[in-house]
């Protein structure tokens, strides 16, 4: 079946972008949507890895994430190279490194390419934890405390148990959230101590993450550091330096920095540099009460992507890393402070561009909006099970046809790809031309869909979430393997 049997070009709805538009961009066109490797072959197949989506999907059917490996690990090496080289210690900074935020997506061996690379891993529960900790394992080389050191562990409302299991660890960024994560810590060195597993005098290091009101990019939702929200201790209540006084106060605890979050999908770099100089300023303040300067802070992750022809490329790590180096050397040289160490956390920007959703289109229906108007509804074998971001946040995403160029005379129709599930807002992308000889059994592939992507997948409809396939030049394997409908049924008590 054709989606242009019945007319050969469609008229888009009143108001909408004029057709051709919400094209995909091809990966020539447009590179830092795709993975670094992507490209067409000479018989018009995306190519990602050295191997062409056929030959993808034969090992691995659809639908599949596609995660190019050396796309990952480029980006990982960047990070800890330009957050390295920007606050080196030559400039009168005292260094600078950045924590892979392991939300974004984490299996084992994605920790331990970001750990080869250079980075630290940032955790936010116990599974993740649990995956930093045995990827670095697998990294040798240092001892158990020199590489926990490169661990981090966030949350609002972490339990007894997880504070205390960090505490085991001698993690490098401890990030309390609240009160109670204090207290909790001043127990677990106190029980590790009688255990003999914490030295006499060894104090637990941690850092307070602070809400400073400025509000940075994106959606409500993933825009983190005003005031009305759960997230952070504020800076303006006293809250956080109730905090920060009880770690200085506790002989248990080390005040080892203060973090600071302001968002994600963040493009423009003023609110990190607000952020920034609202948390120098509340080093320097309590270097001035309690004499107690704190060797580090922690920017936080944040750093947009693109995900459509639409957006802007991003700015470079680079950039970013430049702008914070030169706010913290010119304020640390007013306040007469000297420089932090500083610790940025990217996710979004590391793991992102480098993982595509490969789908197969199962059925098109073309839906009449009047006045000539029509829309292509192109259902695929997916949906909000496996990118939750559309429904969550309305996010934009687009798609292009991967198996094959379109013909000579396909023209385009205005396109909607949407999933299997039981919701009319389970959409794939919302808005995209796509040829008009688009048929029932072509591969669509999704871009940008390696962050929040397979990790944020759930089970709705008892689906089973895809898996994670690696590729890099040629070859191909599993990073994380489909669940199976035995997998569901395994659970059931
Ligand atoms: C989500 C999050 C990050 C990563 O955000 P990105 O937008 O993926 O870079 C970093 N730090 C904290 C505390 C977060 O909650």
């Amino acid at each position: 079946m054709s989606a242009n049997s019945e007319t050969a070009a469609s008229a888009v709805p009143a108001g909408e972008a004029p057709l051709g538009a919400l094209a995909c961009p091809e990966p020539n066109a447009r590179p830092d949507l795709w993975p670094t490797t992507a490209r067409r072959t000479d018989s018009g197949e995306l190519e990602i890895g050295g191997r062409p989506v056929s030959a993808i999907l034969e090992q691995a059917p659809a639908p599949v994430y596609v995660m190019d490996e050396a796309d990952f690990r480029g980006r990982a090496a960047t990070w800890a190279a330009t957050m390295a080289e920007e606050f080196w210690e030559g400039y009168g900074l005292k260094g600078g490194s950045a924590f892979y935020a392991g939300k974004a997506f984490l299996t084992t061996r994605v920790a331990r390419i970001a750990l080869e690379e250079g980075l630290g891993i940032d955790t936010a529960s116990r599974g993740e934890l649990a995956v930093g900790l045995a990827a670095l394992e697998e990294v040798d080389g240092e001892d158990a405390t020199v590489r926990a050191a490169r661990l981090g562990l966030h949350g609002n409302g972490k339990t007894e148990d997880e504070v205390s299991t960090a505490v085991y660890h001698r993690l490098g960024h401890l990030v309390v959230d609240s009160s109670e994560e204090v207290g909790y810590a001043v127990a677990a060195v106190r029980r590790w101590r009688e255990a003999g597993h914490y030295g006499p005098q060894e104090q637990a290091g941690l850092m307070v993450r602070l809400t400073t009101g400025i509000h940075a990019g994106g959606h409500e939702f993933i825009s983190t550091a005003h005031e009305d929200q759960k997230f952070g201790l504020s800076t303006h209540t006293g809250a956080a330096r109730q905090a920060i006084d009880r770690i200085i106060d506790a002989p248990e605890l080390e005040l080892r920095g203060l973090h600071s979050h302001i968002g994600s999908q963040i493009a423009d770099f003023a609110g990190f540099e607000q952020a920034a100089e609202a948390v120098l300023r509340l080093r320097h303040e309590v270097a001035a009460d309690t004499g107690w300067l704190c060797p580090e802070i922690d920017l936080g992750g944040g750093l947009g992507i693109a995900y459509t022809g639409a957006d802007e490329p991003a700015p470079s790590p680079a950039a970013l890393a430049r702008s914070l180096a030169a706010v913290v050397r010119s304020l640390c040289t007013e306040l007469g402070d000297e420089a932090p160490h500083v610790s940025v956390e990217p996710g979004r920007s590391i793991a992102g561009p480098g993982q595509v959703t490969l789908y197969r289109v199962t059925g098109l229906k073309r839906v009449e909006l009047g006045e000539g108007a029509s829309r292509l509804y192109v259902s695929v074998d997916g949906g909000m099970s496996d990118n939750l971001r559309p429904a969550l946040y309305g996010a934009a995403y687009t798609a292009l046809v991967a198996n094959r160029l379109p013909g000579p005379e396909a023209g385009l129709v205005r396109s909607r790809v949407v999933g299997k599930h039981c919701e009319s807002g389970d959409i794939v992308v919302r808005d995209v031309d796509l040829p008009g000889d688009l048929t029932v059994g072509d591969i669509l592939a999704v871009p940008a869909t390696g962050a929040y992507g397979r990790s944020m997948s759930m089970n709705y409809n008892l689906f089973t979430r895809p898996g994670v396939a690696w590729v890099h030049e040629g070859g191909q394997g599993w990073v994380l393997r489909p669940e199976t409908v035995e997998d569901l049924l395994r659970l059931e008590g």
